[in-house]
């Protein structure tokens, strides 16, 4: 376990926005309307930019990714076209884990190492409101401390971009930020006006994610015990891996999920996003490429490398490693999803444990989820904002979902 002991988020030091920090509610005009993932930049007075920086009002990652790595994404690489710019590939793991983190903690040591090496001033991360674990409040961390605490995934839209203003004000020069892709992509496109000297960018992928009462009908609608969940994901072993507050875990397929009543909980920027992968962080830190049980680094660029660098002697890593076949296994829950199919619990187990077996791992585990993702986000914003379907989905999203047959 880590050295640094875990303090709550309200006692460690860390700058957070003055409306979040007394619970007033942020300003309301979010000019993507409904598909508005609540990134947080229409709360700072660079809401200007919005139209050509909202991820859902403009698209446009091929540009932002040669603005940001020197080219954008080569599509007859296999790798490229799926996971995005990159020089170097590998699963990782921490050699002595931060408790409480969402993995290893490998985002939350990168990012002490930056601030403590002096790096950068800040850090922009997203802890925790006082009365809801889930509840996210983005702050600047100066602190180790403040940037442990917010260790672990918030699964739920956060405006990570409401604290620029506060960079600006605070006069810091070099910041980390730690985000996800829509988050991301609004800050590279303003990041030429922030007046920053250094700017890193640490970012993890992101999918399904839920506004906090969409969480709290998912908890109900999925867990055996809603209250007392602290931490969850969606495993490489193809089920939800809940903890609860008494260090027990429950483990719940895929396969059994109750999609014909969740249908409607993943939030609608999220059911239109095809930048899984968060293409214009400098690194990216997650675990659907890797074996399980490590989590998986995705280099794009020389500053993605020097963050890395920091850790380099706190992490154990193997090469990546690709096994199976996903092709089939997506297109047959293309219109099962579509459909709303649930299995019973006992059909769902047993699914689970045979395609554990012989289901696609490791990078192939991570083309299955993409493409089952990218399909059914390709069929949502045909059948709801068909006039966007065209300049909003990538070219590289399209040639994936290219590779299924879909109903109408
Ligand atoms: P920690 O050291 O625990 O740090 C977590 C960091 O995440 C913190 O710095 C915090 O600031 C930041 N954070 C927490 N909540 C949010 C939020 N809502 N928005 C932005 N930043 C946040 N990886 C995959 O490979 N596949 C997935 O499908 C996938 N889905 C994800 C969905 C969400 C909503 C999020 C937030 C992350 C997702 N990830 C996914 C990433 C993965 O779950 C881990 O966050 C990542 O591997 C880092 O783990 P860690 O132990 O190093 O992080
Ligand atoms: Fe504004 Fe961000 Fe919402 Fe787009 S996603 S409307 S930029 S808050």
């Amino acid at each position: 376990m880590t050295s640094v002991q875990f303090q709550s988020a309200s006692s460690v030091r860390s700058q957070a926005p003055h409306h979040k920090a007394k619970g007033l509610p942020r300003g309301k005009v979010r000019p993507a309307k409904d598909l508005c993932s609540d990134c947080g930049l229409c709360d700072t007075h660079y809401i200007h930019y919005v139209q050509e920086a909202c991820a859902f009002l403009n698209q446009q990652v091929p540009q932002l990714e040669e603005q940001t790595h020197g080219r954008s994404r080569n599509l007859d690489s296999e790798d490229d076209w799926y996971f995005g710019v990159h020089q170097d590939m590998m699963a990782a793991r921490k050699q002595e884990p931060i408790e409480g983190a969402q993995w290893t903690g490998i985002v939350s040591s990168i990012a002490i190492e930056m601030l403590t090496s002096g790096k950068v001033e800040g850090v922009v991360c997203v802890q925790n409101t006082e009365s809801d674990r889930f509840q996210p409040m983005p702050v600047i961390a100066r602190s180790p401390e403040a940037i442990l605490a917010a260790r672990v995934n918030k699964p739920t839209l956060s405006p990570n971009l409401s604290v620029l203003e506060l960079i600006e004000q605070s006069n810091m020069k070099r910041v980390l930020v730690i985000g996800v892709g829509c988050q991301i992509q609004a800050l590279r496109a303003v990041e030429q006006k922030l007046g920053l000297e250094k700017l890193y960018v640490l970012g993890t992928p992101c999918v399904d994610n839920v506004t906090r009462a969409g969480l709290q009908k998912f908890l109900e609608t999925t867990s055996r015990s809603p209250e007392t969940v602290v931490h969850y994901e969606f495993m490489q072993d193809f089920r939800v891996h809940f903890k609860h507050e008494d260090g027990s875990t429950e483990q719940v397929p895929f396969f059994g999920l109750k999609t014909n009543k969740l249908k409607d909980v993943f939030a609608p920027s999220c059911m239109s996003c095809f930048d899984y992968t968060n293409s214009l962080a400098d690194l990216v830190v997650g675990y659907m490429g890797a074996p399980f049980g490590w989590q998986w680094i995705v280099v794009r660029n020389d500053r993605g490398q020097e963050m890395l660098d920091m850790v380099e002697d706190q992490i154990e890593t193997q090469p990546v490693m690709s096994q199976g076949d996903r092709q089939a296994a997506v297109q047959q829950s293309i219109p099962a999803y579509d459909k709303g199919v649930t299995l019973p619990m006992w059909a769902a187990q047993l699914m689970g444990v045979v395609i554990e077996r012989v289901g696609p791992k490791g990078l192939e585990y991570a083309r299955f989820s993409i493409d089952s993702h990218f399909t059914r986000n390709y069929l949502y914003v045909k059948r709801n904002h068909p006039e966007k379907l065209e300049d909003h989905v990538p070219d590289y999203a399209k040639k994936i979902v290219a590779q299924y047959k879909l109903p109408e």
